[in-house]
């Protein structure tokens, strides 16, 4: 594999095991969810979120997605109930996306690909920092929401306005006074797993939160989303586009659902 991991063909998702074997472990995301097959748990609570909108930072290009990045050093932003056994604090959110409306998301639904996936990144302050909880089986916790194609969403647009500073990779802009929640759909009825990272290095520390209900965006939404590139200002232009790992082996594991 090449240096750096990508999505293309010489460096995409089959080769990361090379550089990172845990990607080829027991316990890694995204998954295909077969709603028939999956068993509500009286005993999964509900899950709350309250975000602090002064603790968004800035927005940046990393090649690979854009990043919201959030102040995390001490209780500001937090998730707490559902599977959770405490609170997590906020440290980002990305998202993934295809190269056309009909695909993009990492999880999928009785089969269907939704055509972004919004992944809020928290993580467990018991184990000090970050990096230490991402060596803890349940050291961080993942909402994850489909974005699929409808009336626009205006809070979501207070995102993609922010893209045209950061068009390109390794570029960052403040963006700050920003609560993720506007992002949240109305229900908060949820599956849950324990997965991993669905980038490199694909720790197993993750316990998801995948809300059933889509948010929807429009068609140019999604365009603006496709308008970043993966490419450094002084490189050939190269479109940030199909930022998805496809599904990995459910191997073991239960999915669980919040609700019936
Ligand atoms: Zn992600």
């Amino acid at each position: 594999m090449a240096k750096e991991w990508g999505y293309a063909n010489h460096n995409g998702p089959d080769h990361w095991h090379e550089l990172y074997p845990i990607a080829k472990g027991d316990n890694q995301s995204p998954i295909e969810l077969h709603t028939k097959d999956i068993k509500h748990d009286p005993s999964l609570q509900p899950w709350s979120a309250s975000y602090d909108p002064g603790s968004a930072k800035t927005i940046l290009n990393n090649g690979k997605t854009c990043r919201v990045v959030f102040d995390d050093t001490y209780d500001r932003s937090m998730l707490r109930g559902g599977p959770l056994s405490g609170p997590y604090r906020l440290r980002q959110f990305h998202l993934h996306w295809g190269s056309s409306d009909d695909h993009g998301s990492e999880h999928t639904v009785d089969g269907v690909k939704y055509a972004a996936e919004l992944h809020l990144v928290h993580w467990n302050p018991k184990y000090n920092t970050f990096g230490e909880a991402l060596k803890q089986p349940d050291g961080i916790a993942v909402v994850g929401i489909f974005l699929k194609i409808g009336r626009e969403k205006g809070e979501f647009q207070l995102v993609l306005d922010a893209l045209d500073k950061i068009k390109t990779k390794g570029k960052e802009a403040p963006f700050t006074h920003f609560d993720p929640s506007c992002l949240f759909p109305a229900c908060r009825d949820y599956w849950t797993y324990h997965g991993s990272f669905t980038t490199p290095p694909c720790e197993e520390c993750i316990v998801w939160l995948l809300l059933k209900e889509p948010i929807t965006v429009s068609s140019d939404q999604m365009a603006k989303l496709r308008s970043l590139f993966a490419s450094a200002e002084n490189e050939p232009p190269v479109p940030l586009v199909g930022n998805w790992r496809p599904p990995q082996p459910i191997k073991n594991r239960v999915v669980r659902a919040s609700f019936k």
